[in-house]
């Protein structure tokens, strides 16, 4: 086995482990990326929505809020910067009953704690003349003007053209098996056609779904016991025929998955999802993407709360994502884990796990955050 020394080792080329390379080499670190997959960005980081949000949902003072609100403004410069497609499209979060309605209120208090900037309520009458084809049941809805789509691929691979500009290397093929904490740093042991040993002043796990696993496998350092990940899978269908809306649709209804929402796509197609399936607690990645076309009887009856005019036969099963959470069914959301030296007391470690949505917004911001504390 060949053994060789690294200065910055980033486990996973997904959106966050990309994001962290980048932050980085800004900082003049010498970053080598190992991926297990042959590509970059093949796993969850290619199965969302590719939505850039407002930050609105997020307990406020969590790092999902701060790092959402602070990543979605970097997002959209970066993007204007590197001619990556962003449409700041906007978006509504729709009120179709009386509970939903009193909920309304508290929502934008908190996106407006979480300094979530030009958003406000707008009754139904404001959101059918901005959506005509909003359901009459809609009684009042916020109108989050920062909220978009970008196009998360281009992203991709300008951090990666930006880490690589600055000498950066990226390995495919090379699945990280399990690591130990030296007097030195990390050693870190490699599989794949080529096995290997690397020395690592620092070492970053943005291994996504195995981040947990990958953590737990460096010996020194830290367990986490008691953590254990659930695994929730959420489907997308598309809607034939023209697009109806657009901004993007959120029903205030199951906000805190923030429901079955609908958004025009960069390709002009009605997007639906995702929904939330809880897989067995004994399910491990990888994971089953396939799309039960089942599933529609439920999308139909959800989404015409706020679009009644989606017409029978219009839905088709599109692709899945999983989110990895660490909160159970029924337990309150819990924050995105971002654990370095100053929470386990191994220097030069940093550990990402649970990086759910908003990570694809929060990349760029929680990519300097790895950056400022692995040292
Ligand atoms: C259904 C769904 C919808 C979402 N929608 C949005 C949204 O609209 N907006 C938003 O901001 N966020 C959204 N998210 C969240 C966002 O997609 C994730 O937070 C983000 O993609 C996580 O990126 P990652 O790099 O941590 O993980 P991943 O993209 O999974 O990347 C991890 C990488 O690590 C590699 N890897 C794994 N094990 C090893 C190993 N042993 N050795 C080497 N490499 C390894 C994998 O191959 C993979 O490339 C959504 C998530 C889901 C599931």
């Amino acid at each position: 086995m060949d053994t060789f020394e690294a200065d910055a080792v980033v486990i996973g080329a997904g959106a966050v482990g990309l994001a962290c390379a980048r932050a980085l080499a800004l900082k003049g670190r010498e970053v080598l990326v190992l991926e297990s997959a042959s590509a970059i960005a093949t796993e969850t980081s290619s199965r969302n929505s590719e939505v850039i949000h407002a930050g609105l949902y997020y307990a406020t003072g969590s790092l999902k809020a701060q790092l959402c609100v602070e990543g979605r403004r970097k997002l959209y410069a970066y993007c204007a910067l590197h001619g990556v497609e962003a449409h700041r499209c906007g978006k509504l979060v729709v009120a179709v009953d009386d509970e939903e309605a009193a909920a309304t209120p508290a929502l934008l208090k908190r996106a407006l704690a979480n300094g979530v900037e030009d958003c406000r309520l707008v009754d139904g009458a404001e959101a059918r003349r901005l959506e005509p084809a909003l359901s009459p049941e809609v009684r009042v809805a916020i109108h989050s003007e920062t909220s978009g789509l970008f196009d998360s691929h281009a992203y991709f691979l300008a951090l990666q053209g930006e880490f690589e500009d600055r000498g950066g290397a990226l390995v495919f093929d090379t699945p990280v098996l399990q690591g130990a904490v030296t007097p030195k740093g990390i050693d870190i042991v490699t599989g794949g056609a080529s096995p290997s040993r690397i020395q690592a002043r620092t070492v970053v796990n943005a291994a996504g779904h195995h981040a947990l696993g990958i953590a737990r496998s460096i010996d020194g350092g830290p367990r986490y016991d008691g953590l254990r990940m659930h695994w929730v899978k959420g489907s997308y269908f598309v809607a034939s025929g023209r697009a109806a809306f657009a901004r993007l649709i959120y029903p205030m209804h199951n906000s805190a998955t923030q429901g079955l929402h609908l958004a025009i796509d960069l390709g002009g197609r009605t997007r639906l999802g995702p929904d939330a399936e809880w897989l067995q607690d004994d399910a491990v990645p990888p994971f089953d993407y396939v799309v039960d076309p089942a599933r529609a009887v439920h999308f139909y009856r959800e989404v015409r709360r706020y679009w009644p005019a989606l017409k029978d036969g219009a839905l088709s099963p599109d692709y899945s994502g999983v989110r990895p959470k660490i909160a159970a069914r029924g337990a309150p959301s819990a924050d995105f884990v971002v654990d370095g030296p100053e929470q386990h007391g191994v220097q030069g470690l940093v550990n990402l796990i649970a990086i759910e949505s908003p990570g694809l917004t929060s990349s760029l911001a929680l990519g300097e955050l790895v950056a400022d504390i692995a040292t």
